[in-house]
């Protein structure tokens, strides 16, 4: 499998390039619309075909690319069933193996951040890798206090869907803020400090009620922007219209 793990620095999100080297085929998962040329040339430079995105739920602290990806490359945008706005071409679920080549994708249903967050397992036979979307973050997990979000739905879709993976399962989150890569099962079951270290529900909860995160910066544009897709809608303030402005004329 061709892989490359990239990263959006605004956002501080990961997206995730998976490619089959038989067929050339290629996917990414969460790619971003500031990124969105930056991806295009990765993509050309392993000359490789852009077949799908898939996104892991509806985003508010980015713009996904999806739609403006189809119009350059003819990919399919593919979304949890759960909640697969209109403009998406497949619905994905658990228990339907999404497969393109020899690269073949487990969807997880794991909601808690939003309530259709899905996290993609790859297991190839010699690795397990978790794309674990804001479900679980190195050390951390996707906050819980807006849009659909629930610290105990959060809690039990980790428990039950990721930490009952193996051990040796490599953990690929959708965002790291801290310039980190890649985690375990192992790792987070141990040192994550809100889940790991055998934390019961109620003590997630609490921590989780207790973070007072700040307003999200981009929700009011994102999550709108992101049920169509990643269109951009018009009230992104100037400030974040850079990469509108610039696909819109391109
Ligand atoms: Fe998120």
């Amino acid at each position: 499998m061709i892989f490359r793990q990239l990263i959006e620095p605004d956002s501080n999100t990961y997206t995730y390039l998976l490619a089959c080297p038989e067929t050339g085929q290629a996917l990414l998962i969460d790619p971003v619309l500031d990124t969105l040329q930056r991806d295009l040339d990765v993509l050309q430079k392993l000359d490789l075909k852009l077949m799908y995105t898939l996104d892991t739920h509806h985003h508010a602290d980015h713009l996904t690319s999806a739609r403006l990806l189809r119009e350059r490359t003819g990919c399919q945008v593919v979304y949890p069933a759960v909640e697969k706005p209109d403009c998406a071409d497949i619905g994905i679920s658990e228990g339907q193996p999404f497969k393109m080549g020899s690269v073949e994708l487990s969807p997880l249903f794991t909601p808690g951040h939003t309530s259709h967050h899905h996290a993609y397992l790859l297991d190839n036979g010699t690795q397990k890798m978790l794309f674990s979307g804001d479900a679980l973050l190195i050390e951390a997990c996707g906050r819980t206090d807006f849009q659909s979000g629930d610290a105990a739905t959060l809690y039990r879709s980790i428990h039950e869907k990721l930490f009952s993976l193996p051990d040796e399962t490599l953990v690929y989150p959708g965002h790291d803020y801290e310039g980190r890569f890649v985690s375990s099962i192992a790792q987070e079951k141990v040192r994550n400090p809100r889940l790991g270290g055998g934390k019961t529900l109620e003590e997630f909860v609490s921590i989780m009620n207790g973070l007072d995160l700040p307003y999200p910066r981009k929700i009011d544009f994102a999550v709108p922007g992101n049920e169509l897709c990643g269109t951009c809608p018009p009230n992104v303030p100037e400030e974040y219209r850079g990469p509108c402005d610039l696909h819109e004329q391109g």
